[in-house]
């Protein structure tokens, strides 16, 4: 398999100098390797995609100095693959629709129940499973959240699944990541795999379409690492090769805070009106 990076921005605000950090690794990253680099749109929130931010983004990555392979992957003409393969999910069984409000979830996941606190995953609150045990209606799928069932994707998989990281996670993790089903349970839990307005969830979309880009190693901020134990399992569910992973540091504003779309003012285009160069950008994210 050819060494393969991406770069998969949300055309939902200007990129700033984490998306440029992002994007100049996977891109540096795939050419010392000789291999390829390429850009996936992630803009199937239609509620907060928007053209021009697409527009933007192809703009500031050539101004950074960056090619990718053509033609780019947007995740809008996706659909119908992730719809494919929810369709199989269900009919195995493995997920199921959710008619939870957020305050729901939060009344259920604190009831006192053992003495145990309510614990967060990488999507927030644990789902405490309060619409797990409904039984699913015959068909077609509803219209509704689909979450996975985990214990029952678990149990077909091998016990602890694993991945390799080639950057560090947030406490420095790196090399060989291990996932034991137990911790999967707990920490991750019954993910949403499908919104009723998006089709597919993030994690669903992003598996399908490294897998379907070939990519080998997925460049990405330290923010995503926890999100990766739901990539892993998804991928060993659906017998999709494992990527490598590299997690880098996050930038950081002088507050120390990391920096977010809102924060227009670093936006990449500012620092560019301003008269900056793509060296400089390079060496204001230290590369
Ligand atoms: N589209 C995601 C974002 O803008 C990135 C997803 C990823 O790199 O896996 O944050
Ligand atoms: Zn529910």
């Amino acid at each position: 398999m050819i060494f393969a990076t991406r770069f998969a921005p949300s055309p939902t605000g200007p990129l700033h100098l984490g998306h440029a950090y992002s994007a100049i690794l996977a891109h540096d990253m795939a050419q010392a390797a000789q291999g390829r680099f390429l850009l996936r749109i992630e803009d199937i929130d239609s509620s907060r995609a928007r053209p021009e931010w697409e527009a933007q983004i192809y703009d500031d990555l050539a101004w950074l100095g960056l090619t990718w392979e053509k033609p780019v992957l947007r995740q809008s003409a996706r659909l119908p693959a992730y719809r494919a393969v929810l369709t199989r999910l269900w009919a195995l069984g493995l997920i199921y629709p959710c008619t939870c409000s957020r305050r729901d979830i939060a009344e259920a996941a604190s009831a006192p129940q053992e003495g145990v606190a309510p614990a967060f995953g990488p999507d927030g609150l644990i789902y405490p499973g309060t619409c797990r045990h409904v039984p699913n209606p015959a068909s077609p799928l509803p219209n509704a959240v689909l979450r996975l069932n985990m214990a029952r994707a678990l149990a077909g998989l091998p016990d602890p699944l694993t991945f390799t990281e080639t950057g560090a996670g947030p406490n420095g993790e790196t090399g060989q990541i291990t996932l034991p089903h137990a911790m999967l349970l707990s920490e991750v839990g019954d993910i949403i795999l499908a919104r009723a307005q998006m089709g597919a969830s993030y994690h669903l979309s992003v598996v399908l379409d490294d897998d379907h880009q070939g990519i080998t190693l997925v460049p990405r901020g330290q923010d995503l690492f926890t999100a990766t134990y739901i990539h892993v399992v998804l991928q060993k569910l659906l017998g999709l090769s494992t990527p490598a992973y590299h997690h880098h540091r996050l930038i950081r504003d002088e507050a120390g805070k990391r920096l977010a779309k809102r924060d227009d003012a670093r936006a990449i285009s500012l620092y560019r009106d301003e008269g900056k160069t793509p060296s400089d950008i390079r060496a204001m994210v230290g590369l």
